[in-house]
């Protein structure tokens, strides 16, 4: 078998893997993804529970002006629903204030009577912030020298008030890092995305991508069930079942802790590129608990306006409210209302004290009648992001050895648009090896 026939092999089917095997099936070279779990997109999952509810494993959304999610999805056939841009925002006095359009119309937004975030001075600085990230392409944004959100914040000039009831709660959610540790360049970056685009889901759930990339492969492309135990050389993949496969190149597509495992355990390469780098990888990550609820009548309780509710109240466990039904209603039967309720962080509680203490809060935030919502399920997921700090790359070197690559968000910085880029530029660096 010459090189180029012998298929590439892929390890991991999350957004990473799956965007680099699209691209190499378009070139014509033959790929086969090897999946350890029962389904493909990794940390995009959807779960079907048998009352109809859809659950993403933990709440998530696509950011429709990602450069690499246009180039490589039909967002016609994933009938996207959009949140409304803003956000109700729940103060630490627990008052509410709605704000729609903050980052594309901050005067509008912010100046609205009901507001009481910001001064005249902040409403200006955001507008400036619109017009410098408006300047640049995505990729400039993230090359730009770095310091951590907070720092960056503190010397643009905002009011601690306006970081606290607004940045943190919604830049924080999004980080899944309330304290803004996370790289400013990463920041400018997605605030340009939060400008120019949509916040949006697919009709049928976050699935749905990983799913449409899968489905353009051809039939026995994707191996699930199938987990790798080991590289055993450049070119060859020991299975858990024992079973040695060999392709032409090895693309190491799972998350930076796997990816470690497996080249830490490589043989006979303890000096190697591979080994030196694997040394360098950061497998720190953000951690989030997303609890599900269920209301028992159809009435939302996000009266159907399409926004997520932030809390700004320091200590509250419930960081992030959305009702995804609102959005799309696939994701809940006729009759019944979705509530995801995200908290970021380790806060030492077991599972079943975060769900307690979240539906404490709930009823304290939406009423009485929250006291009555049905508990679904949680999802902890403990390494929901990699940790990205100032100084850290934002693209570390793809090509590990001449036919050993890597990919993913790891390899790069925290976000879907990470994944498939650096899916597509080592599918791009195969194919002109
Ligand atoms: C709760 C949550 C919220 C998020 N919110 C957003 C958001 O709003 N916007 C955004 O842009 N990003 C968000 N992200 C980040 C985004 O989901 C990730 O950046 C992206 O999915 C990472 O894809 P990946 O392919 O790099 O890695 P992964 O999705 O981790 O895929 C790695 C794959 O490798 C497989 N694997 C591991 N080891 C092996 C092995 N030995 N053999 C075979 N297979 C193996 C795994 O099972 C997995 O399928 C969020 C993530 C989470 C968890």
């Amino acid at each position: 078998m010459s090189n180029s026939s012998k298929p590439v092999i892929l390890i991991g089917a999350g957004m990473a893997g799956l965007a680099c095997a699209t691209w190499l099936h378009r070139a014509g070279r033959p790929v086969l993804v090897l999946e350890a779990t029962d389904a493909v997109g990794g940390r995009v999952r959807t779960d079907l529970t048998p009352d109809g509810f859809r659950l993403d494993r933990g709440f998530q959304v696509l950011l429709t002006n990602y450069p690499e999610a246009r180039r490589i999805f039909d967002y016609g056939a994933l009938r996207l629903k959009a949140f409304r841009s803003g956000a109700v925002i729940r103060l630490a006095d627990g008052q509410e204030t709605t704000l729609q359009n903050p980052l594309q119309r901050p005067l509008a937004a912010f100046s609205a009577l009901t507001s009481p975030i910001g001064t005249l001075t902040d409403k200006l600085r955001i507008l400036s912030l619109v017009r410098h990230v408006l300047k640049h392409t995505p990729e400039e944004l993230l090359a730009r020298p770095a310091t951590d959100t907070i720092t960056f914040l503190q010397h643009y000039g905002w009011s601690e008030q306006m970081i606290n009831s607004f940045f943190k709660p919604f830049f924080g959610g999004v980080f899944l890092d309330r304290e803004l540790t996370t790289a400013s360049n990463f920041f400018e970056f997605v605030f340009q995305q939060f400008v120019t685009g949509e916040a949006a889901v697919p009709a049928l759930g976050m699935q749905q991508l990983p799913e449409q990339l899968a489905a353009r492969l051809p039939a026995g492309t994707v191996r699930l069930n199938t987990s790798v135990a080991g590289l055993v050389d450049g070119t060859q993949v020991r299975l858990t079942s024992g079973e040695v496969l060999n392709g032409a190149a090895v693309v190491l597509a799972t998350d930076g802790l796997a990816a470690l495992r497996l080249l830490a355990g490589r043989s006979g390469n303890a000096d190697d590129l591979a080994s030196a780098q694997a040394a360098s990888f950061s497998t720190a990550a953000r951690i989030t608990t997303c609890t599900y609820f269920a209301t028992q009548g159809g009435h939302s309780p996000g009266r159907n306006d399409k926004l997520l509710r932030l809390n700004a109240a320091p200590g509250a466990l419930a960081h992030n409210v959305a009702f995804p039904a609102d959005v799309s209603g696939a994701y809940a039967p006729a009759g019944r209302a979705l509530v995801s309720v995200s908290t970021h962080g380790e806060r030492g509680l077991s599972e079943t004290e975060i769900t307690a203490g979240v539906h404490e809060e709930l009823v304290t935030w939406f009423g009485p009648a929250a006291r009555q919502w049905e508990h679904l399920r949680s999802y902890r997921i403990p390494a929901a992001l990699p940790v990205y700090l100032a100084g850290q790359p934002a693209q570390q070197p793809l090509k590990l050895t001449d036919t050993l690559y890597r990919c993913g968000d790891w390899a790069a910085y925290p976000s879907l648009n990470a994944a498939l880029a650096t899916g597509r530029e080592v599918a791009e660096a195969i194919i002109k090896a």
